[in-house]
């Protein structure tokens, strides 16, 4: 047999025994994984500086601390979402109660990417643990280091029957994909995902997709330009733009363009230095592929900020790229890398329309005092989520679900949306013994007989 179809089974016979469904067995090792992330945090801070030059300060701020701060507020509320729910009863039932019971899946495959190779594994699973699942963690093969270490960690510390973590590529993910599995949680790309809803379809595995795509970011004539720079810049520049909800391009109402492009490289200018590739805590881009195929965009438009690369340190300052179409190759994919191109609008209705009639985007962003503008903008365009007056902040509270639509993605988590998506919720009427109310049965009229 193979050693993946093994492997499911065996944590399918071990989810069959029901101790996962023990709210204390979830509690403990979601504790467990807590006191393994804190005593291995420098050397996931390490692996993350070896596979992406991330800086201490990211690694903790976007990866460690941002999965601590999960599992704290899991581990709080667990006990609350695991329970059973009563829901009102309708008039036909009466008589009745109706509970919903959250019940784990089984046994869930997470497949995740190498952009923030630690949080975008680890997230999910907490999601899947609190739920009660068996869980097979497959992470990127582009960032070797990091996975390595979850794979230590996890395979030292639990069995592999309750949680295992799979290293490789794209054929380790096939290979899996091709077993029944309960759940697939796919955080990576757009045509990945239609590789893993093909996959899942087989067998009707229920899945979440969490994809990417063009994130727009619109800065309005009357925003307050000193706080969008440095907030788009931040949003934009961190992890060298490698974030699904980076800001992908700005639309900039013309009438405030310049005055904001001048705070928005004063901003760049303040976060990064003059000497970006000297500083050392600049991330760097993931591989030789995908730094050749940002550099390429780098003839774009016209530059105005940036632009040097290395191609050593495999490391692309932030750039912005003025004087940029739709026509642009860099406007005909996700960009995912530190390159910013800037269209402008004069006119709104106009602006949104050229977003609309594109794939909904993952994350959106508005730049408004205007909350007309705020509105509208919010009432006439779908996209996953988004922030106004912010860049990529909406991603860290766990009372907002992150998630996509249409083709940014397909279901959402965080906080307790980590929770609802690893657990199906199954309706249970429980019917009165001291009545029976005859309306529903054929032969109504001699409804009184029966009662
Ligand atoms: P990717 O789709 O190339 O890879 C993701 C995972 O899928 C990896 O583990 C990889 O080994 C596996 N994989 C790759 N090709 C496969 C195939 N043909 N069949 C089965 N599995 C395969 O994505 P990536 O390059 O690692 O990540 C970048 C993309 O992910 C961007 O589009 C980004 O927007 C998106 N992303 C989305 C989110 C989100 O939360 N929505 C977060 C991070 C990244």
């Amino acid at each position: 047999m193979n050693i993946y179809r093994e492997l499911v089974q065996k944590q399918r016979a071990f989810f069959l025994q029901g101790k996962t469904k023990e709210v204390s067995f979830r509690l403990k090792n979601l504790e467990t994984l807590r006191e393994l992330i804190r005593s291995n945090e420098q050397e996931l801070m390490e692996a993350l500086k070896v596979d992406l030059n991330k800086s201490e300060f990211d690694a903790y701020l976007t990866e460690i601390g941002i999965v601590l701060e999960e599992i704290r507020f899991t581990i709080k509320n667990l006990k609350k979402w695991a329970r059973p729910r009563k829901v009102k009863t309708s008039l036909a039932t009466i008589g009745s109660k109706s509970y919903i019971y959250p019940e784990p899946y089984g046994v869930a495959l997470v497949i995740s990417p190498w952009n923030y190779p630690f949080q975008l594994a680890i997230a999910p699973l907490i999601g899947a643990m609190a739920a009660g699942n068996c869980t097979i963690l497959k992470p990127s093969e582009l960032t070797p280091r990091t996975s390595a270490i979850l794979g230590k960690i996890i395979s030292e510390n639990f069995p592999e029957e309750y949680i295992a973590v799979v290293e490789g590529g794209v054929e380790v993910s096939n290979a899996l994909l091709e077993e029944k599995l309960d759940y697939i949680f796919f955080t990576g790309s757009v045509s990945v995902g239609k590789v893993i809803m093909n996959a899942a379809a087989k067998n009707l595995t229920p899945i979440t997709l969490e994809l990417g795509g063009k994130s727009p970011c619109i800065i309005d004539k009357d925003a307050n330009l000193k706080y969008a720079a440095k907030r788009i810049a931040w949003g934009k520049f961190i992890n060298a733009g490698q974030t699904c909800v980076a800001p992908d391009y700005l639309y900039i109402h013309s009438q405030i363009k310049q005055p904001f492009l001048e705070e928005l490289r004063k901003a760049i200018q303040e976060m990064y230095g003059e000497t970006i590739f000297e500083s050392g805590h600049y991330t760097r881009i993931v591989s030789e592929r995908h730094f050749n195929r940002l550099v390429a965009f780098l003839d774009n438009g016209k530059k105005i900020f940036g632009g040097s690369y290395s191609f050593e340190a495999l490391s692309i300052e932030p750039t912005i790229l003025d004087h940029i179409t739709w026509d642009d190759e860099i406007m005909g994919e996700e960009i995912f890398g530190p390159i910013l191109p800037v269209l402008e609008y004069n006119d709104l209705e106009i602006m949104m329309n050229e977003i609309k009639v594109r794939p909904k985007p993952l994350a959106l962003y508005i730049f408004s005092e205007n909350q007309e503008v705020q509105n509208k903008i919010l009432n006439d365009i779908s996209f996953g989520g988004g922030c106004i007056n912010d860049s990529c902040y909406h991603l860290s509270s766990p009372y907002l679900p992150f998630g996509g639509v249409g083709e940014s993605g397909i279901g959402s988590y965080h906080g307790k949306g980590s929770f609802d998506v690893f657990s199906h919720e199954k309706s249970i009427l429980k019917q009165t013994t001291r009545f029976d109310l005859p309306f529903r049965y054929p032969n109504t009229k001699n409804a009184l007989k029966y009662v």
